[in-house]
C-alpha cells in the first residue's frame, strides 16, 4: 500500500503527463499530482489555472488529487505520508537531469524513492514549452493535449493576439 507524488509544472498538462498519471494510478494506491510552483518562473498559466485544468482531467480518477505545493517535493512527499515521487522520461537528456535530481532528493530525504516511468512511444516528442511555441502560430494541438487545454491555449493566444496583425 505505497503513496506517490507526481510533481512538474504542468504548464499547461499534456497527453504525456496524462499517461503517467494514468499508468503510476494503477501502481500505486494513491497518487499526488503537484503543480510545483517556482517562485523564480512564471509560466503561461497560472499555478491556479494549470490545477483547475488538472482537477478537471483527473476529476474520474479516484485514488488521484491533485495539489499546488511551493515546498521541496521531499517534504511535501512526507508530510502527506508518500514513500515515492515519480518522474517521467522521454530521452537521454531527461534522464540525466532526473538522476541528478533522484540523487539530490535522496541526500535530502533517504526514505523517499524517485521511480522512472518512460515515456509511452506515443508521447515522446511532447513537451509543454513546444506545445505553447505551436498554439502562438495557431497549430494543431488535438493529438498533444485534451481538448480543455486546447481551449484554455486558445484563449491565451487571443490575448497575444491582441493588436497584432497575422500575416
Ligand atoms: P515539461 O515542462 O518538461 O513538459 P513538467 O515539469 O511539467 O514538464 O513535467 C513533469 C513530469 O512529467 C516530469 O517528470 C517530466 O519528465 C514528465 N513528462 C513531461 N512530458 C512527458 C511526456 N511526454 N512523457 C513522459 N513524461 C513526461
Amino acid at each position: 500500500m505505497v503513496k506517490a507524488v507526481f510533481p512538474g509544472s504542468f504548464d499547461p498538462p499534456t497527453y504525456g503527463h496524462l499517461n503517467i498519471i494514468d499508468r503510476a494510478r494503477g501502481i500505486f494506491e494513491e497518487l499526488y499530482v503537484v503543480v510545483a510552483v517556482n517562485r523564480q518562473k512564471t509560466g503561461l498559466f497560472t499555478p491556479g489555472e494549470r490545477l483547475a485544468l488538472l482537477q478537471e482531467l483527473l476529476e474520474p480518477y479516484k485514488n488521484v488529487s491533485v495539489h499546488l505545493s511551493d515546498t521541496l517535493m521531499v517534504n511535501f512527499a512526507r508530510s502527506h505520508g508518500c514513500k515515492v515521487l515519480v518522474r517521467g522520461i522521454r530521452s537521454v537528456p531527461d534522464f540525466s537531469y532526473e538522476f541528478e535530481l533522484s540523487i539530490m532528493n535522496k541526500g535530502l530525504d533517504p526514505a523517499i524513492e524517485t521511480i522512472f516511468m518512460p515515456t509511452d512511444p506515443k508521447y515522446f516528442v511532447l513537451r509543454s514549452s513546444a506545445i505553447k511555441e505551436l498554439a502562438s502560430f495557431d497549430g494543431d494541438l488535438s493529438a498533444m493535449v485534451p481538448p480543455n487545454v486546447a481551449t484554455a491555449l486558445r484563449d491565451k493566444s487571443k490575448v497575444w493576439d491582441q493588436g497584432i496583425p497575422r500575416t
